[in-house]
Parts: structure tokens; C-alpha cells; sequence
């Protein structure tokens, strides 16, 4: 069988590069190993009949934000995308039990947060009004190849537009902390601890240079633009993606994972197949898979490329992640109070202190004593995804070791994810009956994702890793897998790479395989 091109992984980004070489006319076919596709964005009913559960990724509003998605929507909406929006985006409960939460209402934020601190209030306003001429120009990189020449035209334009010092205080947004940032710029422990919560969804403790963007980015986006999520399930964009692709003629293979990357003087030139069958690739083998996966594993070794192998063996992983999927009778009763229930997400992460803590602790190989949560309610925005009165509730945590080595309370022995994982999933009940009393009555059903878990479903979640290797400025924008090799292509002709592994990283903006397939295909 001859394509032009044949896509490794049918996660969102293999699907984007496919869709838009296929609307150039490309010959493609899309071979997954797993039965279903989407990687990190599935929808299944893990707990009970009639309760469907994002296994992975909930929140799509990187998607939504998306140059892929931008281009496509009409068609995708055309083949079934349904998105659901949230007005009431994100909150944090604190130890105190009181909230602090952003809604698209700029008055309805700032009112809370002006409840706390009317500095604070105003600080809030003024950085959602530089955002608004700022929002171009860093989602102009962000959506740029890097190192590229449309992310110098973007950075030259921001420069013309805003002036030397405004580059100047974005570079240094790019490299700070998020505590820095944000002792910058605010006052309450409150409001900085509402949007450090952003670092941990990445791999940012508080004091991690690099991790303020995040944060800011988040907050702003969300009260300029709130938060989406999928009608019925996330796995609304891959359905309506793959069947987007099978309209524009392209293949998709599933339940046969890619065993071999062919080549031959030096270039890739098929992808054989578990079952034996080899797909020809006459113009590019593009792989959605995690790079130490491809050159570790799919490509025979090759001593002229040993240089490069080496420094992808070093890529990092970012700590682990856990998924606990509930089946409710009804949403949490937080007992800081009954508005929390419309909110898509409540950060269960009280304060600074404890985000550093659980950070070290995770690293450092322990199971952190206080779990740091996110908790999804999509029921409270999407009812369909369950029975009548009934609801689920997404909850992940972050962030956890891959191998373990002890408990930081020293109550959990084992360090084996298959034997701990449910003793783990009671503490973080725990915490969070301690935040939402009567909780545990409410369960009719339970699923718990270790970190083990996750690398089972995706192979690209390394350890647990959410975000298929870790997003510190070593290992991000230029250095992404590694440095020289940001733009997708690799020292095999032919072979190029795409996925969260590679720039922009991690989270479903489709950036990498929407960029390569720019670049493979002409605009
Ligand atoms: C628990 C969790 C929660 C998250 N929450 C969010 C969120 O709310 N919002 C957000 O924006 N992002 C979130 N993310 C991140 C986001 O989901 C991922 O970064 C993104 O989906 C990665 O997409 P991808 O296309 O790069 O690859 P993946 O989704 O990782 O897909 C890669 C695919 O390649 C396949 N594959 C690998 N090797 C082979 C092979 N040899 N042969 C065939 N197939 C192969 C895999 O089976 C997989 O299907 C979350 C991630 C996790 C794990």
C-alpha cells in the first residue's frame, strides 16, 4: 500500500497534520495502536453504563483557541463537533473554606476579588487590558514554528506595536516564576494562589523559572474568553476529526501499532505494521508518537545517528499525573459554598506553600501527603454525559511520582502504582470529603487511573506524564525535543515528528501537527 504520507499515533495532532495534508491532496493514512483514537482525548464510560468520562484532557478551550481549529470549524461542526462553553470557568477553595473564582463576568471576578483586596481588583482589570494587545502578539509565537522567520515577523511587529520595553517585560514574563510574577503584581495570598494553580497543570511549582506564563495566560484567556469543553465528551474533536479526514479520502488504521519506521539510504520510506503489512510513505513518515518511542524503539539503531539518540534518551519526563473518575448522585456539596458547583474547575490547591511541597515530594519519588487537585464537574455544564440527576466528577491530580519510594506521611507502604493506586485515590477522597462533606455517600461509582495506568492507555504519557515530557524552559521553545530539532524534522530524511513532545508542547491546540503540515504542504 502506497500514501504519500502515513501518520504514526491518531492523538489530536497526527489527526490535524493528516486532515490538512489530506485537503492538499495527499495520499494518508493514520495507523493507531490502540482500538480507539484520540491518545489523550477519549471519552469512555469507565465507571457505570450511561456516565462518560473524559479519561484524559476535559477542557478544550486550547482547542478552541486553535489555528487548526480556526480553519476547520465550519467542517468540523459539519461532522458533528459540539462544544459546550463555560461562563463560570475556574475556581480555588482554601483551608479557610472560601473560594475565589474567575466567571466571564469581568464585574461578577472582580467584585471577589476586590472583596479581599481592592488593589488587587484593579491590578486584575489593568492586566486583562494589556492582555488584550498583548494576546496577538504571544499567541503569535505560541502558533509560529520556532525558531522561524514568522516568529521574528511577530516579534519584530510586537516590538514596532509596544516598543523595547514592553519585549523586554514579556521576555522576562517568558523566564519568571510564577511566584515572581505574581508577587509582582499582586497582593492577596488569595489571588496569587487562584493563578499558581495554572502552573501545576504543567510541571511549574511556584518557584520554577519559566512558569509564569502559564498562569497568566490561563487566567486572562478564561476571563476574556471563559472555558469550553466537549458536548457529550472531549472525544467530540476526535470523532469529528477523524471523520473529516475519511471525508477528504484519508486511511485510519486502529488496533495495529507502527513496529518498524522503514528506511533506506538514510530516509524514512514506510511504516511496517504489528499484523506484518507495510505502508509505502513516498513524501513523509510524520510520527505522533513520544520521540524516545521512535528512536528508541521504531527505528533501527544507526551509529551515524547516535549523537542525536543520545540526547533524546535524556529528554525529561514531567512527574506523574493520577485520573479518578466518579459516578455521582449528585455534584459536591463544597461547603465554601453552592456557587462553586457551576464552576468547570475548582483547584483544590490551598496555597503556595503546599503547591511547592507537593512538587518536592512527588519529585523527589514520595506520594505527596496533601494532594494537589483539579476537580472537573462537566456535569455542571454538559448533563448529558450522565443519567438524569445524576453527574460525574473529573479528578486529577497533580502531581505524583512515576516510581515510587515512600509516602510523605508514611501511612501508604508499597511503591508498586498496581498495589497503592486505590489506597492513593482514598486519600484524595479524603481531602476532598474534608472540602465537599458527603461526597463519599454520593458515590455510585469509582475508576482510578495511576500513572501506570495512563503510559498503559497512551504509551506517550511516559511515567504518567501529562504532558509527554516536561515543559521547563530547558526542554521548551528552541530546545523542544532537543535543540536544532524544534521544527519537526529529524536526522532521518523523511521523518519528521509532531505531538505534545514537540513545540508547543503539551494540551490540545493541535499547534505541532497543524505546523508541520503547513510546512510539508505550503500554506
Ligand atoms: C490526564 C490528562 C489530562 C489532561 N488534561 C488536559 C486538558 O484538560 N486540556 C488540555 O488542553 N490538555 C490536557 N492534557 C494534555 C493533552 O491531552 C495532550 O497533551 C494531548 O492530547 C496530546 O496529543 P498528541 O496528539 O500530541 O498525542 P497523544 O494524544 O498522546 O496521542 C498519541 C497517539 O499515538 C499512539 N501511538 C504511540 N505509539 C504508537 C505506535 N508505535 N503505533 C501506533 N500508534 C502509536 C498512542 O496510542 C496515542 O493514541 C491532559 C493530558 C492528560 C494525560
Amino acid at each position: 500500500m502506497n500514501y504519500d504520507a502515513v501518520v504514526i499515533g491518531a492523538g489530536h495532532n497526527g489527526l490535524a497534520a493528516a486532515v490538512e495534508l489530506a485537503a492538499r491532496g495527499w495520499s494518508v493514512a493514520v495507523v493507531e495502536a490502540k482500538d480507539e483514537p484520540g491518545g489523550a482525548v477519549k471519552t469512555r464510560e469507565v465507571t457505570l453504563p450511561g456516565f462518560r468520562h473524559d479519561l484524559c484532557a476535559m477542557n478544550l478551550s486550547m482547542f478552541a483557541g486553535s489555528a487548526f481549529f480556526n480553519k476547520n470549524k465550519d467542517a468540523l461542526f459539519a461532522h458533528g463537533l459540539g462544544i459546550v462553553p463555560a461562563a463560570d470557568c475556574f475556581a480555588s477553595v482554601f483551608r479557610d473554606h472560601t473560594w475565589l473564582g474567575v466567571s466571564t463576568d469581568l464585574d461578577a471576578t472582580a467584585a471577589r476579588i476586590a472583596a479581599l483586596s481592592r488593589k488587587d481588583a484593579d491590578a486584575w482589570k489593568a492586566m486583562l487590558g494589556e492582555f488584550g494587545s498583548d494576546a496577538p502578539h504571544i499567541f503569535g509565537l505560541l502558533g509560529s514554528p520556532m525558531p522561524s522567520l514568522a516568529a521574528a515577523k511577530v516579534a519584530w511587529k510586537a516590538w514596532r506595536a509596544r516598543g523595547t520595553g514592553w519585549l523586554y517585560d514579556t521576555m522576562k514574563l517568558l523566564l519568571s516564576s510564577p511566584r515572581d510574577f505574581l508577587d509582582a503584581r499582586f497582593e492577596h495570598p488569595k489571588v496569587k494562589t487562584m493563578m499558581a494553580a495554572w502552573g501545576l497543570h504543567l510541571d511549574f511549582a511556584p518557584d520554577i523559572a519559566g512558569g509564569a506564563l502559564f498562569p497568566y495566560l490561563e487566567s486572562m484567556a478564561n476571563q476574556a474568553f471563559g472555558m469550553v469543553i466537549g458536548q457529550g465528551g472531549a472525544d467530540t474533536i476526535i470523532r469529528s476529526m477523524t471523520a473529516l479526514l475519511k471525508s477528504k479520502g484519508g486511511e485510519l488504521i486502529l488496533g495495529n501499532a507502527a513496529d518498524r519506521i522503514e528506511t533506506s539510504g538514510g530516509a524514512a520510506t514506510g511504516v511496517r505494521l504489528a499484523d506484518g503489512r507495510v505502508l509505502k510513505a513516498n513524501r513523509a513518515v510524520i510520527a505522533n508518537a513520544h520521540p524516545q518511542l521512535v528512536f528508541g524503539k521504531l527505528l533501527a539503531p544507526d551509529p551515524a545517528r547516535a549523537a542525536f539518540d543520545a540526547r533524546i534518551a535524556k529528554f525529561r519526563a514531567g512527574p506523574g499525573t493520577m485520573m479518578i473518575h466518579l459516578a455521582l448522585d449528585g455534584l459536591p456539596d463544597w461547603r465554601a459554598g453552592g456557587e462553586l458547583r457551576k464552576f468547570a474547575y475548582v483547584h483544590v490547591a490551598p496555597d503556595l506553600e503546599m503547591m511547592s511541597r507537593v512538587y518536592a515530594e512527588a519529585v523527589g519519588g514520595l506520594l505527596p501527603g496533601e494532594p494537589a487537585l483539579v476537580v472537573g464537574q462537566p456535569t455542571a455544564l454538559d448533563p448529558g454525559r450522565a443519567p438524569e440527576g445524576k453527574h460525574i466528577l473529573w479528578v486529577q491530580v497533580r502531581v505524583l511520582p512515576a516510581e515510587i519510594r515512600g509516602d510523605a506521611r508514611g501511612e501508604i507502604s508499597g511503591t508498586d502504582w498496581d498495589q497503592v493506586k486505590d489506597a492513593y485515590a482514598d486519600r484524595v477522597l479524603g481531602v476532598l470529603e474534608g472540602y465537599a462533606p458527603g461526597l463519599g455517600g454520593k458515590i455510585l461509582g469509582r475508576s482510578v487511573f495511576s500513572p501506570v495506568d495512563l503510559e498503559r492507555e497512551n504509551p506517550n504519557l511516559v511515567g504518567g506524564d501529562n504532558l509527554s515530557g516536561s515543559h521547563h524552559l530547558d526542554q521548551n521553545f528552541l530546545f523542544r525535543p532537543v535543540a536544532g530539532f524544534s521544527r519537526y524534522k529529524t536526522p532521518v530524511k523523511s521523518l519528521y515528528l509532531c505531538g505534545a513532545s514537540t513545540w508547543p508542547g503539551a494540551g490540545t491546540g493541535a499547534g505541532s501537527g497543524f505546523m508541520l503540515a503547513g510546512m510539508l504542504g505550503g500554506k
